[in-house]
């Protein structure tokens, strides 16, 4: 009697539950940083001091962009989504960025510290 099947059988079976255990810690991950994008302010560029210097609008559409361009990438398509400077934080618009600690920038934002990501 040949015990191939139950072996396999049994593979599969560690193999799920190690991939199940394996997913609970990102899942949690996720729902943390989502839950924390939530709580940050956004930066405001009419009122924060750092964003006037930098130069930075929610909508990167709406800066000049080529007139800073950073080299890397064509500036039209330069966002704080694309910059080394952020960090992914929901999925849904909003991304932190080291250069505003404690406050989210919006993904299609920009500045004119772009710099592409390494
Ligand atoms: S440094 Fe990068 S991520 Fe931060 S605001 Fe500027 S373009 Fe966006």
């Amino acid at each position: 009697m040949s015990d191939k099947p139950l072996n396999k059988s049994r593979r599969d079976a560690v193999k799920t539950i190690v991939g199940g255990l394996a997913a609970v810690p990102v899942m949690n991950l996720v729902a943390t940083a989502a839950a924390y994008a939530q709580e940050l302010p956004a930066v405001d560029p009419a009122t924060d001091p750092t964003a006037q210097a930098l130069k930075y609008v929610a909508d990167a559409t709406t800066a000049d962009r080529a007139a800073a361009a950073r080299p890397g990438m064509d500036p039209s398509e330069q966002v704080c989504n694309n910059c080394q400077f952020h960090q992914v934080l929901d999925g849904e618009g909003w991304v932190a960025c080291t250069l505003f600690p404690g406050k989210k920038v919006a993904a299609g934002g920009w500045c004119t510290s772009w710099t592409k990501q390494g």
